[in-house]
């Protein structure tokens, strides 16, 4: 394939990557996102394997079916609510990626058939590359055995930690000056190698000193690590595509980052250097002592309740996503609308396990766009409501997020349904949520409890709506 086709079809690949981020700003337009983003990555897939031949091509071609069927089949058979930890570890292929190429790259020569300034630029780039991936790579690892369970959700402190991390980054840049004044593979290997073990260290570290209420933004942050281990593996490969792509993929997961961490009102810094600032968490689990009294109510209650009220918000959480309850809540949301309330759904971003979680499922059971809003915009509204519904959420409307300082996720602003008349939490038990705190919401005096799988009593609440609309 000659050099001006193949630059062609790459600028054409990159403008539907941009266009793709574009059209998945918005969800109106988030499918024509994702169809551009399919043809600009096949596009590009296209014209790697047309570039390849002889045994490049063999080995190009093996990859893509060894590594399409198992990404084709973990892809159908992940659930919904495991999609971060299949992210996570999505990531930490990209930083392995990045270590490989750039060691393989060094080893193979790449950098004594050049001279001068040209080899002191590929030398950084490898050297760079290598780091970025490394921490990518062990800190995606430790994100996946969070988000699954396998590794405790609480943040490892360990004493003077911000001085190791500061000890490593040294430590890296003084390898990094001897890598550089090697006069050969043998005297570049040691730094080259003892700097991949630091980067992992580091990557393992710093996502360990996250805590469980902090993921999402160590997911998203991660995602931009893995983009700019991308963009270095395209410098190292002089592959301006990848460059292209992985800097567009670290700067939308940095960005990403940032919007999280307001909406979460943490520090930007805490998360990328790993729990700066952070207060051990003082409690854990449901066996937290019960602040109170709780009252319960039955399905048809609560069907009784939205019938007769005239402002109606529904807070769908993780909850709602395991029961897949999206579909008869919108049963409910129509036929409560054809009788003339106000019924609205308030998203918190951090609602679920992914960011635009609860979006995406409300979206896939047609709940018209105009009726969800994000936190900011209806959190002053909650006095004028009558009803709210919170369907298998638990951290993003917990009070003590407000007014507990002790608590792990104090300053995290919630969803304040408190202030609205009437409260009703659907949930299975009184178990915490994904913090691990207790909630003082199911303790107050307008809180009601339906216990039970958020399905079938969604499904309940249904049948009686249904029942008294005839
Ligand atoms: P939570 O995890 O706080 O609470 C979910 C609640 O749903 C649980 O308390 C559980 O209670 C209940 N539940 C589970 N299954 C069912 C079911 N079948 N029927 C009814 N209820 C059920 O979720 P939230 O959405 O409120 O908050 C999200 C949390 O996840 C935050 O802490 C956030 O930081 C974190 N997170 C978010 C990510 C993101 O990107 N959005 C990524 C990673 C973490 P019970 O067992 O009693 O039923």
């Amino acid at each position: 394939m000659s050099q001006g086709l193949l630059t062609v079809a790459y600028l054409a690949a990159s403008l539907l990557f941009i266009l793709s981020l574009g059209g998945l700003s918005n969800q109106e337009s988030a499918r024509k996102g994702n169809a551009y983003g399919i043809i600009g990555i096949t596009l590009a897939m296209m014209v790697t394997i047309l570039g390849a031949s002889g045994l490049g091509l063999a080995a190009t071609l093996a990859g893509i079916v060894v590594g399409g069927v198992i990404g084709a089949i973990l892809a159908a058979r992940v659930a919904m609510t495991s999609m971060p930890e299949l992210v996570a570890i999505l990531h930490s292929f990209v930083g392995l990626a990045a270590v490989l190429v750039g060691v393989s790259s060094y080893l193979a020569g790449d950098v004594d058939r050049l001279s001068g300034i040209d080899k002191l630029i590929h030398e950084v780039e490898i050297f760079v590359g290598v780091f970025i991936g490394g921490v990518t790579f062990t800190g995606s690892v430790v994100a996946f055995g969070k988000l699954r369970g396998k590794i405790g959700s609480k943040p490892l402190l360990l004493p003077g930690r911000h001085f190791v991390n500061l000890a490593a980054l040294v430590g890296s840049l003084a390898l990094g000056v001897m890598f550089s004044q090697a006069t050969g593979s043998a005297e570049g290997i040691p730094p080259l190698v003892i700097m991949t073990l630091i980067s992992f260290f580091m990557g393992w570290h710093l996502v360990m000193a996250i805590g469980g209420a902090d993921m999402p933004v160590v997911v998203s942050m991660l995602n931009s690590y893995s983009g700019w281990a991308a963009a270095a593996t395209g410098f190292m490969l002089a592959n301006d595509l990848l460059i292209v792509t992985g800097a567009l993929v670290g700067s939308s997961g940095a960005i990403l980052s940032y919007i999280m961490c307001k909406a979460m009102n943490r520090s930007i810094w805490n998360v990328i250097f790993g729990g700066f600032g952070a207060t051990p968490a003082k409690t854990t689990g449901a066996a937290e002592q019960p602040a109170g009294e709780v009252h319960s109510i039955s399905a048809e209650e609560t069907a009784e309740l939205m019938l007769n009220a005239q402002s109606i918000m529904i807070i769908p959480g993780y909850g709602m996503a395991v029961a897949q309850a999206q579909h008869p809540i919108k049963e409910i949301t129509s036929l409560l609308r054809k009788k003339g309330a106000n019924v609205r759904f308030g998203i918190h971003p951090v609602a679920g396990r992914l960011p635009g979680h609860m979006n995406v499922l409300l979206a896939e059971a047609n709940v018209p766009y105009d009726i969800v809003f994000e936190m900011d915009e209806i959190n002053h509204d909650f006095p004028e409501v009558d009803v709210t519904l919170v369907i298998g959420a638990n951290d993003i409307v917990n009070p003590g997020a407000l007014d507990d300082p002790n608590s792990p996720i104090y300053g995290m602003p919630v969803l304040e349904c408190w202030k609205s008349k009437d409260v009703i939490v659907m949930k299975r038990s009184m178990a915490s949520g994904y913090s691990g705190v207790d909630n003082p919401l199911f303790y107050k005096d307008n809180t009601k409890m339906l216990f039970g799988d958020a399905k079938e009593r969604v499904n309940n609440i249904l049948s009686t709506i249904q029942a008294r609309s005839h």
